[in-house]
């Protein structure tokens, strides 16, 4: 099959076969259905409401094709590009479009390809939506000051609870059905973000005199970075618990993970180009697969394997690590600890890299990984 893009299908146990085998001289990307299917298992059955996928964290076809077949059937969209993406591969999917604000033509194609939920913050896109179908739900997105995430969410989006209280029942008088909705920020490692979100869901409804339809708790949810398995569960218990202890009417809940469904369910294999004994020269970089990196750091879970697929272990030492392309801020946030054997030729294997970087990758001075082979037998 072509080297160049596109699917390769792999009979194979592990990364190293392909390698040493192949050899390639570009970053390839391993699609894992059974890590995808594991994840996507612990989300259909642990969430206590609908599980929708945020597109924008992976869009690619693997992840679609493979969300569809694990029973997954909705998704959160922010452009008319994912709504056309979705539909491609899954016709009758539901379509949640959660960007708060819209051009009249996107408005227009929201419309037409059918989404079903409609996030707002500000009183002038809601009156955009005036001309969507009586009874369509408006998910008003609310924002709080929370730590705990990798970044603030809040920066760009959501209303303050007194413009959130507004918003609700401008919806209802509108003759909308009032929902809220809100994201705590990448990479919460706790329920507490969720916890205080809930609570302030409450409040909000409360005195907008509302009864929400459903309140959708957004993405949020970690991956492993080096960190350990993310305990999804006990977040996903603590937001059961905090919507029974604050709402008189639970209503009924959504999330859209974007990160956490996506990122076990690829590995991104990278080769080293040169080696010098402080730095590293890879095949891939900040302009590529690792672009998050800057604001998230580096993933910590990596293998070095040798152009024969053997792991290169022994003693380590931390190396700077530069991406392909001749531009100087093409380097990695923060030194790898890597063996000090290192050799031209090796691989690095990354693990958990399925979110935020497919979708990132540039092409910048002609680099960026491209390839992507998919597992069948484990991974
Ligand atoms: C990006 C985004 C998500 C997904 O966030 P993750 O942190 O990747 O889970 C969910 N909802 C909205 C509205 C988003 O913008």
């Amino acid at each position: 099959m072509g080297k160049e893009m596109g699917k390769e299908q792999a009979l194979l146990p592990s990364p190293e076969t392909y390698l040493a085998r192949e050899r390639p001289d570009d970053p390839v990307f391993f699609f894992c259905p059974m890590r995808l299917g594991q994840v996507a298992a612990r989300f259909l059955d642990g969430f206590p409401g609908l599980v929708t996928y945020a597109v924008k964290a992976n869009p690619s076809p693997e992840m679609i094709e493979g969300l569809v077949a694990l029973g997954l059937r909705s998704f959160d969209v922010a452009s008319p590009a994912e709504m056309a993406l979705v539909r491609a591969h899954c016709p009758d999917a539901v379509l949640h479009y959660h960007n708060p604000v819209r051009s009249g033509a996107e408005v227009a194609e929201g419309l037409t390809q059918g989404c079903t939920s409609w996030s707002v913050d500000r009183l002038s896109e809601l009156e955009k939506l005036s001309g969507l179908p009586e009874g369509t739900e408006i998910a008003v997105r609310l924002k709080l000051p929370v730590p705990g995430a990798a970044y603030d969410f809040g920066a760009k989006f959501g209303a303050e609870p007194a413009g959130a209280v507004a918003l609700l029942k401008r919806v209802v008088e509108m003759g909308l059905t009032p929902s809220l909705t809100f994201h705590p920020g990448t990479q919460c490692r706790s329920g507490a973000a969720w916890e205080r979100y809930i609570e302030a869901s409450a409040e909000v409804a409360r005195q907008a005199g509302v009864r929400l339809h459903r309140l959708n708790v957004g993405g949020g949810f970690p991956s492993d970075r080096g960190e350990g398995r993310a305990d999804l569960e006990a977040i996903f218990a603590a937001i059961a618990h905090a919507v029974e202890a604050h709402f008189d009417e639970a209503p009924q809940l959504v999330c859209e993970p974007g990160r956490a469904l996506s990122a076990e369910a690829f590995m991104l294999a990278l080769r080293v180009k040169a080696v010098e004994r402080d730095a590293v020269f890879l095949n891939d970089g900040i302009y590529g697969g690792m672009a998050e990196w800057r604001d998230m750091g580096s993933m910590q879970r990596l293998r070095v394997v040798t152009t024969v697929g053997l792991p290169r272990g022994g003693e380590m030492a931390p190396r700077i690590v530069f991406g392909p392309t001749c531009d100087s801020i093409d380097r990695l946030p923060d030194p790898l600890p890597l063996p000090v054997t290192l050799a031209e030729g090796d691989y690095l294997v990354f693990e958990g890299m399925g979110a935020y970087s497919r979708s990132l990758v540039t092409g910048f001075n002609g680099y960026g990984a491209k390839r992507v082979v998919q597992m069948t037998a484990a991974g």
